[in-house]
């Protein structure tokens, strides 16, 4: 009997102590986690595509399938004018092959990708790879393509974003940063019409972003990340992101980085005067 409680007891503190470790770390283990599962969406979504055509071009390859040439150029001037200019900003180096995977319908896209139908997504980063539609059902459904370019801009940013981090950032600093490079590279600017809204919490953004309307949960994360880097420089924006790499929770890296809590963000936006 003194033996099994001594048993027990030993196993409650081990118990106690992993949960301890895992509590603390919890950034860190989270980011040397998470590349096996963005692994596991990588697999299952190249075997959805495994009889598409594949070109190889510079460090990109690209997926389609019955893409015509002219497409393909399309999306190869794209990467050739923009890839680079993404990466460098971020000083993002990788000798990975960044995967470019372009969709011939959207039923295809968004069945592959698990989107709602009644999103009216163009393109997507999952699986560690840029989800586009072709230029072709584009135009058929009286879309101007030249879109493409911001879609791809903004895709690639979430895949620099993804791996710099490790996948340890909350979604509005990664659409932020995906928006505040559209705006930064080719000078669009989400929700410029939007004139007054009334802002978000830091709360209900970093823990409900999903359920927050898209349009302005947006416009909020793209003002938030542009205010960090108008008030901080761009350093201490890069800093920030190689911070959460390291397995830091995204307040601790604020605060560390910045010297701010979260909250104290939002005082950065046009939207809180
Ligand atoms: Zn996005």
């Amino acid at each position: 009997m003194k033996k099994m409680s001594s048993i027990y007891n030993l196993i409650m503190v081990l118990i106690c102590f992993v949960l301890l470790f895992a509590l603390h770390y919890r950034g860190m283990i989270y980011t040397a986690v998470y590349p096996v599962f963005r692994d596991i969406g990588q697999y299952r979504l190249s075997k959805s595509v495994a009889n598409y055509d594949i070109i190889e071009h510079d460090n990109f390859s690209i997926s389609s399938y019955g893409e015509d040439e002219n497409n393909i150029d399309n999306i190869q001037q794209i990467i050739d004018e923009y890839g680079d200019k993404v990466f460098g900003y971020f000083n993002y180096h990788t000798s990975k092959r960044i995967d470019v995977i372009v969709f011939p319908s959207k039923q295809e896209l968004y069945s592959t990708l698990k989107i709602d139908d009644d999103k009216s997504t163009i393109g997507a980063y999952f699986g560690g790879k840029v989800n586009l539609l072709s230029v072709d059902v584009l135009e058929k459904s009286g879309e101007d393509s030249s879109i493409l370019t911001n879609v791809f801009v903004h895709e690639l940013t979430h895949l620099v974003i993804d791996n710099m981090t490790r996948g340890n950032y909350p979604l509005w600093f990664t659409e932020g940063s995906a928006l505040y490079m559209e705006y930064y590279l080719l000078g669009y600017e989400w929700g410029a019409l939007v004139e007054d809204m009334r802002p978000f919490s830091m709360d209900k953004l970093t823990y409900e972003f999903d359920k927050l309307d898209d349009f302005l949960s947006y416009k909020q994360s793209f003002l938030l990340v542009k205010g960090i880097i108008e008030t901080y420089g761009k350093d201490k924006y890069i800093e920030l992101i190689r911070k959460l790499g390291q397995g830091v929770d995204f307040s601790a890296a604020c605060r560390l980085v910045l010297g701010v809590q979260p909250d104290e963000l939002l005082l950065l936006t046009e939207l809180i005067q």
